[in-house]
């Protein structure tokens, strides 16, 4: 039975019981577990702070990297490492980010074949397309990574609310309180429900992730939403379209 590994930033609270029924039903045998850079020599929490640091954006449209990071930048990061409850921060280029991940993920683990490892972080990853660095909610690889600040962030709002915030900012707001149940905020309730969406993404991916496609039905929770709406309407559906469906 292939092991579907849950890792967590410390400080995130989710409905876990519900990630995990939802990873059982697809036949994994599931363990949740806390952060992948835990139990760190001096030496490893050192490098990874340094590479966190160099692999952060200096601009959003210039895909150079930070390759020499002042002190402060790394010092910032050794203390986001230790702490309780994670800061966003800085966008930071997510196959990096991932890369980094992987190398502390126990080397027996590394199959795709027998583990699906998905680590849950607050942090902004971005990638870059078309001259520019684009936030993401998810991406796939060993691990898959989903940002829980980029579920808020990446997916654009209505237009109407860039136009009214970039007319004063007051607009923005008052948009904002007006149209509660079409954005996703931080720290929502339906914060769980639409994670489980990305699971079903990354369950999908990981069964053939050569061959993985995003669903043209706007109700599923495999389709590639670029909207809050679309988001909080294909990712909390509780099942995959007849297509994706039934359970393997
Ligand atoms: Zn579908």
């Amino acid at each position: 039975m292939p092991e579907a590994i849950l890792w967590r930033e410390s400080g995130i609270s989710l409905r876990w019981e519900v990630l995990q029924d939802l990873l059982t039903a697809y036949h994994f045998q599931v363990q949740l577990r806390g952060e992948v850079f835990r139990d760190l020599t001096e030496e490893a929490s050192q490098r990874i702070a340094r590479r966190m640091a160099e692999i952060r954006l200096v601009s959003s449209d210039k895909e150079v990297l930070n390759p020499n990071p002042f002190p402060v930048e790394i010092a910032y990061e050794k203390r986001q490492m230790m702490a309780e409850v994670k800061k966003p921060g800085p966008v930071y280029s997510g196959f990096d980010f991932l890369a980094l991940l992987r190398d502390f993920i126990p080397a027996k683990e590394r199959s795709l074949r027998d583990y699906l490892h998905i680590v849950l972080t607050v942090k902004r990853l971005a990638t870059w397309g078309d001259d520019r660095w684009h936030l993401r909610t998810i991406l796939f690889s060993i691990p898959v990574v989903i940002s829980l600040t980029g579920l808020v962030e990446a997916p654009a709002r209505d237009r109407d609310y860039y136009i009214l915030k970039q007319a004063d900012p007051a607009l923005g707001d008052r948009w904002l309180e007006a149209h509660k149940s079409d954005w996703l905020d931080y720290e929502d309730d339906r914060t769980t429900d639409v994670v489980q969406g990305y699971l079903y993404q990354a369950i999908f991916w990981w069964r053939n992730p050569s061959e993985f496609e995003f669903c043209k039905n706007p109700e599923c929770p495999l389709y590639n939403s670029h909207w809050q709406k679309e988001m909080l309407r294909a990712q909390r559906q509780a099942r995959p379209c007849p297509l994706h469906s039934p359970l393997p």
